[in-house]
């Protein structure tokens, strides 16, 4: 039985019922976050990714809705990692705590009465981590700061994701790259992006209303620490994307993936280059809870 975190405890999902009165169900007043666990067979193990840095965002992120999500976020981390024991899970897993206005009274406004719950389910790889993936420049702008904030991890504006997302799919590609209002390079559907030009990394800096992700932080702190390879944050060109040497995606669900072409045009050879290769290659055992140093990261649940 899967259970969840629901209004203050612990339930079977088939429990876990909303009213479709629900604010958040109407007009998108929630905040997410996307945590990954690590079942690691050999050590049985199962290892959360970050899961300190996932909850001090999502509590940050609340303020810009105006929900006051006042556990602390120790007592946050005992939750999922309590909610992930009683699934007994034995495999990787994805980790949903979602905070939403839970008012049911209609009126476009952000009501103070709210709510908050913690799903998980069984994930394997979104992408094939050894095949280059096809993308694609999306005809969807990114949404502005000062329209729906990206960096918020707000529901709602996750049709805009989902919108270049399923545009990309219809056209045959496998993910989506969002530009901005200014023709800038933003980042994918749900997932941050490096080029790698002449040996060095580069990102879509911060002001470019991206989300900032947790594996984009970890990808440049491995880079710098292990590989010696620093990372510029800067605005990016568009045709930035089509001569780059490497490019690659990086995310919770995506975890790291290599592009093999954008728009058509191959990025370098087309195959998994080199310093992507390293990285993703460093990721997974991090991940995995190989390396000492690294265990920082990991929160282990059994
Ligand atoms: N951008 C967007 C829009 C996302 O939804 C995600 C997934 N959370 C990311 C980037 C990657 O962020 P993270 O590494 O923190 O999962």
């Amino acid at each position: 039985m899967n259970f969840v975190y629901f209004k203050g405890s612990f339930v079977p999902l088939k429990e876990a019922k909303i009213s479709i009165l629900t604010h958040a169900f109407n007009y998108g007043t929630g905040v997410f976050e996307g945590i990954k666990g690590y079942y690691n067979q050999k050590q049985d193990q199962l290892y959360i990714f970050r899961v300190e840095e996932h909850l001090e965002r999502i509590k940050k992120n609340c303020r810009i809705i105006k929900i006051d999500l006042d556990k602390p976020t120790a007592g946050l981390k005992e939750l999922v990692v309590e909610l992930v024991r009683k699934n007994e899970f034995k495999t990787d897993i994805y980790i949903r705590p979602l905070a939403y206005k839970s008012s049911e009274k209609v009126g476009v406004k952000l009501p103070d009465e709210h709510d908050f719950c913690i799903f998980a389910v069984p994930v394997s790889h979104y992408f094939n981590p050894d095949k280059p993936i096809k993308a694609c420049l999306s005809s969807w702008r990114r949404i502005e700061d000062n329209a729906i904030p990206g960096r918020g991890k707000i529901t709602g504006a996750y049709v805009n994701s989902a919108l270049a997302g399923q545009e990309a799919r219809d056209n045959g590609f496998d993910e989506a790259i969002f530009m901005n209002e200014d023709g800038h390079v933003s980042e994918g559907a749900a997932m941050n992006l490096f080029l790698v030009r002449n040996g060095m990394l580069h990102t879509p800096s911060l002001s470019q209303n991206i989300l900032e992700g947790i594996t984009r932080d970890a990808v440049m702190e491995i880079a710098s620490e292990e590989l010696g390879i620093g990372t510029m944050e800067r605005a990016i060109d568009r045709t930035e994307l089509y001569t780059a040497d490497e490019v690659f995606f990086c995310g919770t669900l995506a975890e790291i993936v290599s592009v093999g072409s954008i728009d058509h045009r191959l990025v370098g050879s087309g195959k998994k280059g080199k310093i992507t290769s390293e990285i993703m290659k460093f990721f997974y055992k991090v991940v995995n809870g190989e390396i000492d140093k690294y265990r920082k990261w990991l929160t282990p649940v059994y």
